[in-house]
C-alpha cells in the first residue's frame, strides 16, 4: 500500500515516554473498524497521554486496495501523534518498505491489524519496523 504523508507537523510526534500501553476498548474498536473496512485497509494515527495510547484520530483519507492518503494538517490542535495503526487485509502483519516508510515519520509505536481480524490478530512496531511489546491494559 502506498501512502503521501505530509511532514510538515513532524513537531507534534510524541516520542517521549518509553514505555507504551494501549486501552483494550480502543483495540477492540480498531479490530472492528478493519473488520468493517476488509477488503480495504483501515488507517488512522494513534493519540493519547503519558504513553498510554487512549485514541486513534481517522484524517480524511482516500482509501483504496494500493492508496491511500492521510491528511494530517486535519489534525485537531494540541494533538499530539504517538503513532499509527491500518490493518492488512491479508493474513500477513509484516511491515511493507511503504509502511516502514511511515513508521520512521509518524511516532513510536504501529500497529498493524490483519485478517480475519480476531481478537489477537495484531502486532505493534517500533519506529523501525521491529515487533515491540505494547501492553493492553483496561
Ligand atoms: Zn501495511
Amino acid at each position: 500500500m502506498r501512502r503521501l504523508w505530509r511532514r510538515d507537523r513532524i513537531d507534534r510526534v510524541d516520542e517521549t515516554a518509553p514505555k507504551k500501553a494501549i486501552r483494550r476498548g480502543l483495540l477492540m474498536a480498531m479490530i472492528e473498524a478493519s473488520k468493517s473496512s476488509h477488503p480495504y485497509e483501515f488507517v488512522a494515527l494513534l493519540t493519547g497521554k503519558k504513553g498510554v495510547i487512549e485514541e486513534f484520530i481517522m484524517l480524511p483519507y482516500e482509501s483504496g486496495e494500493t492508496m491511500a492518503i492521510i491528511q494530517t494538517h486535519a489534525l485537531p490542535i494540541g494533538v499530539k501523534i504517538m503513532g499509527t495503526v491500518h490493518s492488512h487485509p491479508s493474513p500477513n502483519p509484516t511491515p511493507s518498505d511503504e509502511d516502514l516508510n511511515m513508521f520512521s515519520s509518524y511516532g513510536g509505536v504501529h500497529i498493524i491489524i490483519h485478517y480475519p481480524y480476531c481478537q489477537n490478530c495484531w502486532k505493534a512496531y517500533n519506529v523501525r519496523g521491529e515487533e515491540t511489546e505494547l501492553e493492553v491494559i483496561d
